[in-house]
């Protein structure tokens, strides 16, 4: 866990002149000079996720499980009528039940991920078996979609160590899991849906709602417009992690000692 991060801030700092995020939102004055700069690169080793570090107010809304012969296409409607773009952690049984519906997921400007194949619970299968779970979903997203995945969602939030070492070492697919969880595949009703969803909102938060609900699907334009109305953009999962910031300045670093660990507070597994 504190690898990761150090990674990540690494990461930020080799990011930042010029980069994106910077000309998105320019780093505060104490953040432009980083002890950092002058020190080798590493390669950017992706991490895990429940949501990210920003000033600004955007959310990533993600549905999973999907596509749906009939939800999905009723969300994307919904999505572009919103104007919003959101991420799709789709489940590679579907995407070969339902190619069609995976390219225009594509073509509307959303972004598709890896949500494993017959959605297990990784952790309890052997190795070969979850590698298969991957590179397949992977495949076939990539085959019917033409888009390669950079983001997983273990089905159910479960992972360990060893399958998120290949996850994002091997695969490179960055993990991502949630900050705010409806509980919406227990069908309380598109109100609640709406209300734990909006309650749960903070800036850099990402959303998990599943779109082989019909509930859920109901429940988002109401979702969407009291979002808005708290001044939320949105963004998708990549596009988040893109956008993220760094931690405030430390206090004057000493020349040399160890780097101190940064927070895990945005790291945490459910
Ligand atoms: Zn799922």
């Amino acid at each position: 866990m504190v690898s990761a991060c150090a990674q990540e801030k690494s990461d930020l700092s080799m990011r930042a002149p010029g980069a994106a995020a910077a000309e998105l939102h320019p780093p505060s004055p104490s953040l432009s000079v980083t002890p950092y700069n002058s020190t080798p690169r590493p390669p950017r080793v992706p991490s895990q996720f429940n949501s990210v570090r920003t000033s600004r107010r955007i959310l990533a809304l993600t549905f999973d499980d999907g596509p749906h012969p009939e939800l999905t296409p009723r969300l994307l409607d919904i999505l572009r009528q919103q104007g919003i773009r959101a991420t799709f952690f789709v489940v590679g049984r579907n995407v070969e039940a339902y190619p069609d519906i995976a390219r225009r997921i594509v073509a509307e400007g959303h972004e598709i991920a890896n949500h494993s194949w017959n959605h297990p619970d990784l952790t309890k299968l052997g190795d070969q078996g979850m590698r298969r779970e991957v590179e397949d979903t992977t495949a076939v997203i990539e085959r019917v979609a033409g888009r390669r995945p950079t983001t997983m969602r273990p089905p159910y939030g479960a992972i360990n160590q060893r399958i998120r070492e290949a996850l994002t070492k091997e695969y490179n697919l960055d993990v991502i899991l949630w900050s705010v969880d409806p509980l919406d595949w227990r069908k309380p009703g598109p109100a609640v849906v709406t209300q734990r969803l909006v309650d749960g909102a903070k800036p850099g938060g990402i959303l998990l709602a599943h779109d082989i609900q019909a509930g859920t699907i109901e429940a988002m334009p109401e979702t969407i417009a009291q979002l808005k109305a708290k001044g939320y953009g949105f963004v998708t999962v990549s596009q988040l992690l893109a956008l993220r910031e760094e931690p405030p300045a430390p206090a004057p670093a000493t020349a040399t000692g160890p780097v101190p660990p940064a927070p895990t507070g945005t790291l945490t597994v459910p």
